[in-house]
């Protein structure tokens, strides 16, 4: 679909998107520069593109005012992304703006000192996953191309959220899983009301298929928010790192310990990081990005620790379904941030995530999926390692919600079963 252009006074064609302070995608790996569309691919280098934006009108303080009286959703930093200034204003799921939740408990039972430790609990978002801030952006892209059906490969996650926002945007959905994901993930996925199709295969043949179908007549009109508007989509993970530091009081986190899918999220933390540098609102001094993954599905971790700039994909078996991506799209990037910032990539067992879901759950009331397992377990297991500095301010990311994923902990349940007696009551050693 060819985005909308209009001659300029120069004769040339400029495009008419108004996707904010958006100016143009840019090639990560050469810089080469297209017009704002439906792409993701460099033509000179098949390299992926980003989103370049033009900041420079900015004045520090007005726009840290501009954000502190924003709206109290992930709308407040419209000025850094490529939304149109009134996105606030059209139906939207409206997410982010979580909490960041001071865990001295579990600080205490980690090693950490007092205060010093921080969850950003994005289980709040209206889909209860991180998704809902990529699709966010995804959804404004696809109405600035007009796009009519929504569309995405997901892990489970994402499918909930591109349903949900196009059942609340008008639009149609179609959206492609594994077939054989958790009961929680595929009724999230379903209830809006749009197509949900399983495939037989694992993530990464879901991934492929729906490259064939935006080549294909089939797929004319469908906006994939994680392939052909995933430059758009990627853009919603920088929210995370605006939000960690405004709640810091404008103060940039130590260490922050965050999970790898497709390596996207890590990737955008750390360009929404860089940009509250270079705009004044934060003080420029270094932080360090961990990455986190469980052992089954571990190809950036195993490439980080073997020193590798390329990462081997394997085939994901782990309960932790959500990360399950044998071939990390971003990987490399991740790998570059983690050696760069001075951070790891790290991963835990299965064993692990569970015992971390239980551990953050008892501590801090915080009900996490596997996701937040792994990142909770990797965070463990950096500091037993001497990896992770307990003394620096640490945020750690819980990106979904444990009642998606409720097999995980499948044996916890009732303490006793009694007769509604005092008698019953203290025989089963209550009191
Ligand atoms: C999708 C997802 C992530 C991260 O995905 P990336 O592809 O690395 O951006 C993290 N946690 C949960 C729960 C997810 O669903
Ligand atoms: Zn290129």
């Amino acid at each position: 679909m060819a985005v909308q252009t209009a001659a300029s006074s120069t004769g040339s064609t400029v495009p008419t998107v108004d996707l904010g302070p958006a100016t143009a995608l840019s090639c990560r790996e050469c810089g080469h520069r297209v017009p704002l569309g439906p792409v993701f691919a460099c033509e000179e280098c098949f390299g992926p593109l980003e989103v370049a934006y033009d900041f420079s009108g900015y004045d520090t303080e007005g726009l840290r005012k501009r954000i502190e009286t924003g709206p109290t959703s992930l709308w407040r930093y419209a000025p850094l992304l490529p939304v149109p200034a009134d996105v606030a204003d059209k139906p939207n799921l409206n997410p982010g703006w979580t909490r960041l939740v001071q865990a001295d408990r579990l600080a205490r039972e980690l090693g950490v000192d007092a205060g010093r430790l921080f969850v950003k609990d994005d289980s709040g978002n209206p889909t209860h996953s991180f998704k809902d801030r990529v699709v966010a952006q995804a959804l404004e892209a696809a109405r600035a191309f007009g796009f009519t059906t929504l569309s995405c490969s997901s892990t489970g996650n994402l499918a909930g959220a591109v349903g949900a926002a196009a059942a609340r945007a008008g639009f149609r959905s179609c959206v492609f899983i594994p077939h054989d994901l958790e009961q929680g993930k595929v009724v999230m996925a379903a209830v809006y009301g749009g197509r949900l199709v399983g495939i037989e295969g694992t993530y990464d043949d879901v991934n492929r298929f729906c490259s064939e179908l935006i080549g294909d007549p089939a797929g004319e009109g469908w906006g994939f928010v994680n392939v052909n508007l995933r430059p758009y989509y990627a853009e919603g993970s920088k929210t995370l790192a605006y939000e960690i530091c405004e709640q810091l009081g404008w103060r940039l986190p130590d260490q922050i310990v965050v999970p790898i899918a497709s390596g996207s999220q890590l990737t955008k933390i750390d360009k929404g990081l860089r940009e509250l540098i270079e705009l004044g609102l934060v003080e420029d001094r270094p932080y360090k990005i961990f990455g986190a993954q469980a052992e089954g599905c571990s190809p950036v971790s195993a490439a980080f620790k073997a020193g590798h700039d390329v990462v081997r994909p394997q085939k994901p078996d782990t309960i932790a379904k959500s990360l399950a991506i044998g071939n990390p799209a971003d990987g490399p990037y991740v790998l570059d941030i983690a050696r760069r910032t001075g951070g790891a990539v790290e991963d835990v067992t299965d064993e692990q995530i569970v015992d971390a879901i239980r551990l953050l759950a008892r501590t801090e009331g915080i009900f996490a999926e596997t996701a937040g397992g792994v990142t909770v377990g990797v965070t463990k297991k950096l500091i037993e390692n001497g990896v992770l500095d307990p003394a620096k301010t640490t945020v750690v990311l819980n990106t979904g919600d444990g009642l998606k994923t409720l097999d995980a902990v499948a044996g916890t349940g009732l303490t006793a079963t009694i007769r509604p007696t005092l008698d019953s009551f203290r025989e089963a050693g209550l009191q």
